[in-house]
């Protein structure tokens, strides 16, 4: 799993600076959940949805790192006509059922995928990975009373913890205390996890679900992690890398 992260981040970086866009620290925060998730976890039956959609590049690379995106495809990351555009289209994606960054809806769109499975007696689970900024959105709140309120143990979302947003610190914006006790409280069975580390999070992740409560990890994570000069700094939410800047990060990804 190492040198397969190692690997996507590489592709990550440079599809990020070959379309010359930002949004590289929130895919680097969430790159080791997906491709996790991807490769150790998901099984056919199972589906995801990826609220924090300005991390479509993460996913992108990791459908890549699976097989089900080809070389061809990132190539057109980001261009005019693509169906590989900066947050993950409805239509033309392997495995990419909504489109989703417009942020606070993927967490009821997956909600309902899993009430959907429950009905038709389908087998399966539903993930879906948001960031921490989502939980500004009340829709986000909404989602997840309903999700407690069905016993909706089938979904489990996966919450990357950085403490950023696009404007500051999730503490600055609006503190949301200790999410985790927040989870429980709205009935959620949690565990708080390492974003970065790829065992935990696959032993996490496999974790059957108990009692009728839907599952949360409480993943903490560094945005712009694995390059130092990006690390923890919200200006890497948004801005495109400099041809030194993404010399410089391939150096320390490779080293690393
Ligand atoms: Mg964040």
């Amino acid at each position: 799993m190492r040198e397969l992260i190692r690997n996507a981040k590489l592709r990550l970086l440079r599809m990020h600076f070959e379309a010359r866009v930002g949004h590289i620290g929130g895919n680097l925060s969430a790159l080791e959940m997906l491709m996790t998730l991807y490769h150790r976890v998901l099984a056919p039956d199972d589906l995801f949805v990826l609220s924090k959609g300005h991390s479509a590049g993460a996913l992108y690379t990791t459908l890549w790192s699976v097989g089900k995106l080809r070389e061809d495809d990132l190539v057109q990351f980001h261009q005019e006509g693509t169906s590989l555009s900066g947050h993950p289209p409805a239509t033309g994606i392997p495995d990419v059922i909504f489109a989703t960054g417009s942020l606070g809806h993927g967490l009821g769109l997956a909600a309902g995928l899993a009430l959907g499975k429950r009905l038709k007696g389908a087998p399966g689970r539903v993930f879906c990975l948001l960031s921490d900024g989502e939980w500004n959105e009340g829709s986000t709140w909404e989602s997840l009373i309903f999700a407690a309120h069905q016993r909706l143990d089938s979904l489990t979302l996966m919450i990357d913890l950085n403490g950023l947003q696009g404007f500051g610190s999730t503490r600055e914006v609006a503190d949301l205390g200790s999410l985790k006790e927040k989870l429980e409280s709205f009935g959620l069975d949690v565990e708080a996890v390492d974003g970065h580390d790829a065992l935990s999070l696959e032993r996490a992740l496999l974790q059957p679900p108990t009692g009728g409560r839907p599952r949360a990890l409480v993943a903490r994570s560094i945005k712009g992690h694995g390059v130092s000069f990006m690390e923890r700094k919200m200006e890497w939410h948004y801005h495109p890398m400099a041809a030194e800047q993404y010399a410089e990060a391939v150096r320390e990804v490779t080293e690393s």
